[in-house]
């Protein structure tokens, strides 16, 4: 019965347009709400050419065929569908809102086609184009692989791109946040009295960075994390993580971290140790839209993390599937200790947008409804990821085309497809995740 009543409410919501943003009806006022945007991978060079090969720079000379008005799945994102995320999004904000916007600016383009200058430009388009249309809001931004030329080879040391970053974001963060971002692309801030915003640079413990490949501890980073999560712990703070390359294992791939194996258990273990202080981790990187929960060695959830997918559409001519434009609001527990209680997650249905000449951004879900949880503890988190494992169950399903932003619900994941997904959900270090693949 409860299911049926979830799949109704599933139903009613899927089909809402944007203005049904939660106005507080339905949430106690002890509720605080975030947005988070992702990926926004700008093509300044996407334009609806009559030869599909030319449509954009980031479709490598892939025939780009259904490029319209707000895209195409080949295809970085046009600047109308970066603005078209943002004009639907402003509307549904209020006052005390505030926006996590974990990086990639620049497209996926060879890197002889960018340079320092062109990813610099990019970053303060995109710092432009966001303070235009929320003026009032506070913005937490985090440096993303793409942030950098050549692209992922973040140093580890201060340089023209992390002091660009600096300049641009003055208007939204403190002094110190300012000077530890220009030396290390990172920075903590207060978002409001006990609550801590972490900005990690994970670049620097991503495979493809060969400039940090040697250090173990690239620009301090750890030392630091370990001091500001120690300092807000004293200080009764609860702390939320940004980051662009998540941790943990990838979904799509078989035994892959995302960043490199050796940092992944150093990130894991701090995290274990600073879970009571940790509220919540918030990530993009993967375009798509997945969870992790973190357990401690003995097996008891202790941290939700989340995984954003991204407003740009592109895929590889190669890959079966995508993701529709994304972005979602966070609501947290305003009253004691900031836990994440509902994430409402909207999207772009690419297809539609372009035949109809108009972007309706759509609520696609909201992952209580969904699954039937009570909210998006740890606990619960663990309770949906054991939930996949059962036989005949529909959530794994729904799990996955959420996964895909609903690209399409005929695509299913099945066998080692599901075996990937279900164990970087639940187990993120290398021990317990290894016996979990090895264990089907
Ligand atoms: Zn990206
Ligand atoms: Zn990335």
């Amino acid at each position: 019965m409860e299911q049926i009543l979830c799949f109704l409410m599933l139903l009613l919501f899927s089909g809402a347009s944007v203005s049904a943003a939660p106005t507080g009806s339905s949430y106690l006022s002890g509720t605080g709400r975030f947005w988070h945007i992702t990926d926004l991978h700008l093509d300044p060079s996407y334009n609806q050419n009559q030869d599909p090969t030319k449509v954009c720079f980031s479709s490598k000379g892939a025939p780009a065929t259904h490029a319209g008005l707000f895209g195409d799945f080949l295809c970085d994102s046009p600047y109308s569908l970066i603005q078209s995320a943002f004009a639907n999004l402003a509307p549904l904000t209020q006052p005390q809102d505030f926006i996590i916007w974990t990086g990639d600016s620049p497209p996926h383009v060879p890197p002889d086609e960018l340079s320092t200058d062109l990813v610099i430009q990019v970053i303060s388009n995109m710092t432009q184009t966001i303070r235009q249309h929320f003026p009032n809001l506070t913005v937490y931004p985090a440096l993303g692989n793409h942030d950098y030329w050549p692209q992922d080879q973040m140093p580890a040391s201060t340089n023209a791109i992390y002091k660009a970053a600096a300049a641009l974001w003055k208007p939204w963060l403190d002094a110190d946040a300012l000077l530890t971002l220009s030396q290390g692309g990172f920075y903590s801030q207060l978002v409001k009295p006990a609550l801590r915003l972490v900005s990690l640079n994970t670049i620097l413990y991503y495979g493809p960075d060969q400039v940090t490949a040697n250090l173990s501890d690239p620009a301090g980073q750890f030392v630091w994390l370990e001091k500001t999560l120690e300092k807000a712990a004293q200080n009764k703070e609860k702390v939320y993580i940004i980051a662009h390359v998540p941790v943990g294992y990838l979904p799509f791939y078989g035994n892959t971290t995302a960043i490199r194996k050796v940092h992944n258990e150093r990130l894991v273990s701090i995290f274990r140790k600073f879970s009571h202080v940790v509220a919540g981790q918030f990530y993009g990187h993967t375009h798509r839209d997945s969870i992790m929960v973190l357990l401690d060695q003995h097996g008891k959830p202790v941290n939700s993390l989340f995984v954003s997918p991204a407003v740009t559409p592109i895929k590889d001519a190669t890959q079966e599937y995508s993701n529709n434009p994304a972005f979602r609001m966070y609501l947290y527990n305003n009253n004691k200790d900031y836990s994440i209680q509902d994430i409402w997650q909207y999207y772009l249905n690419l297809t539609e947008a372009n035949e109809k000449q108009r972007s309706d951004w759509k609520l696609e879900y909201i992952m209580t409804r969904a699954f039937g949880l009570p909210d998006l503890q740890p606990q619960s988190l663990l309770q949906l990821g054991l939930s996949f494992l059962l036989p005949q169950t529909p959530t794994f399903h729904r799990y996955f085309t959420h996964f895909m932003v609903s690209y399409d619900s005929r695509i299913t994941c099945e066998g080692r497809c599901k075996v990937r997904q279900v164990c970087a959900v639940l187990y993120l270090d290398q021990e317990s995740y290894s016996k979990c693949a090895g264990s089907w």
